[in-house]
């Protein structure tokens, strides 16, 4: 069986402390999609760990930690972060690498910064980890799959007709260094025998794990309004962060996907430049970006300040439908616990009319926030195990929210750690 954990929103939901809770009782975890741009945040008994290509099983001894075919694998970040985490004790963890996963090349990281240089203001706010080049190289067939790493003449004659268009463009749109065709060829030496003892048939493997009744866990990165198609084009990234290419990314038949967590987090967060509704600005701000996750709203990957807003019931029903999410985690709503009221964003005026459903880029970009207002808690939720046992208030929220959207709230996680966490039985489950 195949359960999703995706975000519904801008990412940093908190998919990844989800994850990591849900993959105790998993087999295998799978990253399917993105790269090393985002990041998630767990912490465990070993300590707090910002992961960017490990997927979040990695802690667990019993489970099978695969980067899918959709990932765009930077593989000398990959084994940096497999360091990082067997240095601070943690069991080197059993890894498979897609023989199908395309690698990020040096030249896409410079090309990623080159081209927000050259974009100026106009830019996308890439975090300039080399993601989009590498997505449009891989789209225009110029791309280079891990296996490929292993046929050297192959490789050889492939690394000589890139670099020729590459050079092109570094010389006459960027004015930057040339790329030496040899020298690339001799790190993706380098690339391949970093990656020689993980690569694996990976849609094979998990054929055979759906066989043996295996459980298997798709780890989404971002989320539904970052998705190229769906999102907030084009102030989104550059691989679809939905449920359905769990299927694609990893190599397995869109039907196993039976659960769908999606990720709500209890007020807004996003990064980087786009519409976003609910924004609020100043102190208001300030105080809960100061509150905000486990020591603060700032960026996994960049240490970016995260823009901040109230939750949007209108961005967040869009993002679960698109996800198909059949669990909603309501995550980090221990921390709205020091508000005396909480506006919730529950449509979108659009040139004088309100609606609730997510508009397209151009009109989102005109939608000014219809807030209500519900009341706080004002207490500490930490530590609660019950739903029964949440203030009032708080369940009230709660079931707000639930009813705003109109999908099953049926986790609440009230702290950063595994154990922060409320089971709830929601009447949205059928
Ligand atoms: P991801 O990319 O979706 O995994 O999101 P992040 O890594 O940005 O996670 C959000 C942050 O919130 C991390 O620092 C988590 O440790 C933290 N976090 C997750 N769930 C909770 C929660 O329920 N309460 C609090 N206070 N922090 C949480």
């Amino acid at each position: 069986m195949v359960k999703a954990v995706v975000g519904a929103n801008w990412g940093d939901e908190g998919k990844g402390k989800i994850t990591d809770m849900l993959a105790e009782k998993a087999d295998i975890i799978i990253r399917f999609q993105g790269g090393a741009n985002a990041g998630h945040t767990i912490v465990n008994d070993y300590g707090k760990f910002a992961l960017h290509t490990l997927p979040s099983g990695v802690f667990y001894g019993h489970t099978v930690n695969i980067i899918g075919n959709g990932v765009a694998l930077n593989i000398p970040l990959l084994f940096q972060e497999i360091q990082s985490v067997t240095d601070r004790n943690v069991p080197m963890p059993k890894l498979l690498v897609s023989d199908r996963a395309q690698i990020v090349m040096p030249y896409h990281i410079l090309f990623d910064q080159y081209e927000e240089e050259r974009l100026g203001g106009k830019s996308f706010g890439s975090t300039k980890s080399g993601i989009a080049p590498f997505y449009s190289d891989k789209y225009a067939k110029i791309g280079f799959q891990v296996s490929e790493l292993f046929e050297e003449a192959r490789l050889r004659e492939k690394v000589a007709r890139v670099v020729e268009t590459k050079n092109v463009l570094l010389e006459h749109l960027y004015h930057k260094p040339l790329i030496d065709a040899e020298e690339l060829l001799e790190e993706l030496h380098g690339y391949r025998d970093m990656a020689a003892p993980y690569v694996c048939d990976v849609s094979a493997y998990l054929a055979q794990a759906l066989k043996e009744n295996q459980t298997i866990l798709l780890e989404g990165q971002l989320g539904t309004l970052k998705d190229p198609d769906h999102g907030i084009y084009p102030m989104v990234t550059s691989s679809s962060t939905l449920a359905a290419y769990g299927a694609v990314g990893a190599g397995l038949p869109p039907y196993e996907i039976k659960e769908i967590y999606t990720v709500c987090k209890a007020y807004s967060s996003a990064v980087g430049a786009g519409a976003f509704v609910s924004e609020i600005f100043g102190e208001e701000a300030e105080e809960l970006r100061r509150r905000g996750g486990d020591g603060g709203e700032y960026g996994a990957t960049t240490g970016r300040p995260r823009r901040m807003g109230w939750f949007d019931c209108v961005a967040s029903k869009y993002g679960c439908r698109l996800q198909g999410a059949t669990d909603v985690a309501f995550t980090v709503l221990d921390v709205l616990g020091y508000l005396e009221e909480i506006p919730v964003c529950v449509g979108y005026e659009i040139d004088g009319e309100v609606t609730t459903d997510f508009p397209v880029t151009a009109k989102l970009e005109k939608a000014k926030p219809v807030l209500k207002t519900l009341p706080g808690w004002k207490s500490e939720i930490r530590g609660i195990k019950n739903y029964e046992d949440l203030p009032e208030n708080c369940r009230k929220y709660v079931e707000f929210i639930e009813g705003q959207i109109g999908y099953p709230i049926t986790m609440i996680s009230n702290g950063p750690s595994r154990s922060d966490i409320i089971y709830r039985k929601s009447p949205l489950k059928k």
